[in-house]
C-alpha cells in the first residue's frame, strides 16, 4: 500500500525482503530478496535509492546502520532502537512524562513476585523484543500463574505490566517531516479479537476533549522522539476518561487503513511525504468509515466469497497479495463508509459475514 501510494506520486520502488514475491515486491520497480542481517547487500540497496524506509519495526540496528551510510533512513535508527523493545519504549514515555501502564522490568521469579507484589494482579507479562499482536504475550491472574509466565519468557527479558480494565483502545497515527511539520489523523477507535485488531472505525467514539488530548499525546511522541516519518501511538483509554500510551509503532498500522477510502490523504502517501521531504497532505476525514481484518482463517474453506461481500457498493476491498493464507494472518481488510459510525461498523461487519465464513 505503501509502494502504491509511492507509485501514485511518480516515484520508483525498490524493495529489500527477507522473503521473495512479497506483497510490496509485487508493486515495486526493483525487489531484492536477502536477509536483513547480509551488510553487504543491505549497502548495495540503500547506494542505489535516495531514501529508506520500513513498515515492520523489528529491522536489526545493524541493518538501518548500514543502510544510513549511504542514503537517509526514515523514521531513523533511534526511532527504531526505542520501539523495538517494550522496556526501552516505556522507559523513554516515562521519562519524558507521558502516561503508562505501571510496569516493571522482570526476568527471574524473584522480579515477578516483587513487581506482583508493587503492581498487583491481574498483569499481563510481554516479552521486551519481538512482540506485537499479543505474540509473546501471558495474562497472568494469581500468584499461582506467575510460572507460566516465566516459562513463557524462556529466558528472554520480559516486562509485567498492571492489567488495564480499559473502557475502550484507540490509536492515533501521525507523521512529522524534517521540517518539523506534524499532522495527526482523526483518533482511530480498535476492537480486537485474540489480541489481533478485528474492526477499527473513526472518528472514535470519545469526547472531544479526550480527541484533542489524544493528537497532542501523539504529537508530543514524535517531537521527543525527533521521528520523521509515520508513529502510531496505541493507547488505552481508562474507565475514569484517562489516556494511557501502551504501545508505539515506527510506521503505518492496521488501524489506519481506513484513511485510503475515507480520508483526503492516505497513512501511506502521507508517509511517502513525510520521508521524501513533502509537506504534509490534509488528514481530513471525509465520511464516517469502519475497517475489519480478513485473517487467513477466512480461506480455510477456499477462496471467500467476495462478490457477496461486495454487494454493498459502499464497501471497498483490499487483498495484499500473501500467497499463503495461514490461521491468523492479515491477509487484507475491507473498509465501509458510511453516513455514522455506527452505520459504517454495521455494513462492515456484514459485509465481512456474507463472505461466508464464521
Ligand atoms: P500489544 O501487543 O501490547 O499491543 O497488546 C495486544 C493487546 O493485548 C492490546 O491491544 C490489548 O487489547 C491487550 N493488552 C496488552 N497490554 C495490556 C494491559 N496492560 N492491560 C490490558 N490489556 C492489555
Amino acid at each position: 500500500m505503501f509502494a502504491i501510494a509511492a507509485r501514485e506520486l511518480g516515484y520508483r520502488i525498490s524493495i529489500y525482503s527477507p522473503e521473495s514475491d512479497s506483497p510490496a515486491g509485487q508493486i515495486g520497480d526493483v525487489e531484492v530478496t536477502a536477509p536483513y542481517e547480509d551488510l553487504a547487500k543491505i549497502r548495495e540497496f540503500a547506494r542505489s535509492v535516495q531514501v529508506v524506509t520500513f513498515e515492520f519495526e523489528n529491522v536489526p540496528s545493524i541493518t538501518t546502520e548500514a543502510a544510513a551510510e549511504f542514503a537517509p533512513v526514515r523514521p531513523d535508527g533511534q526511532v527504531l532502537h526505542v520501539t523495538q523493545h517494550r522496556l526501552r519504549e516505556k522507559r523513554f514515555l516515562q521519562d519524558h512524562g507521558f502516561p503508562v501502564t505501571p510496569f516493571r522490568a522482570v526476568s527471574s521469579r524473584g522480579e515477578l513476585e516483587l513487581a506482583a507484589r508493587d503492581l498487583g494482579l491481574p498483569a499481563v507479562v510481554k516479552t521486551a523484543s519481538f512482540g506485537y499482536d499479543g505474540k509473546g504475550q501471558t495474562k497472568v491472574r494469581s500468584e499461582a500463574e506467575l510460572g507460566i509466565a516465566l516459562e513463557a519468557l524462556k529466558g528472554a527479558e520480559g516486562i509485567y505490566e498492571a492489567f488495564v480494565d480499559f473502557e475502550k483502545e484507540v490509536s492515533v497515527v501521525a507523521a512529522r517531516t524534517s521540517a518539523g511539520q506534524i499532522a495527526a489523523f482523526p483518533v482511530f477507535e480498535n476492537s480486537h479479537a485474540n489480541h489481533i485488531l478485528d474492526v477499527t472505525f473513526a472518528p472514535a467514539r470519545i469526547p472531544p476533549r479526550l480527541a484533542q488530548e489524544a493528537a497532542e499525546l501523539a504529537s508530543g511522541i514524535l517531537e521527543a522522539l525527533d521521528v520523521v516519518g509515520l508513529l502510531t501511538v496505541e493507547m488505552f483509554v481508562t474507565r475514569d476518561g484517562r489516556l494511557l500510551v501502551n504501545e508505539l509503532a515506527p510506521r503505518t498500522h492496521n488501524s489506519g487503513h481506513l484513511t485510503i477510502d475515507a480520508c483526503v490523504t492516505s497513512q501511506f502517501e502521507q508517509q511517502v511525504r513525510a520521508v521524501c521531504g513533502l509537506p504534509l497532505g490534509s488528514i481530513e476525514q471525509r465520511s464516517p468509515a469502519a475497517m475489519a481484518n480478513l485473517l487467513g482463517h477466512l480461506w480455510l474453506g477456499g477462496e471467500p466469497n467476495w462478490p457477496a461481500a461486495l454487494e454493498d457498493p459502499s464497501v471497498k476491498l483490499h487483498l495484499y497479495g500473501k500467497r499463503e493464507a495461514r490461521i491468523g494472518r492479515k491477509m487484507g481488510h475491507l473498509t465501509a463508509t458510511g453516513s455514522t459510525t455506527d452505520e459504517a461498523v454495521r455494513r462492515v461487519v456484514r459485509a465481512r459475514e456474507r463472505l461466508g465464513i464464521r
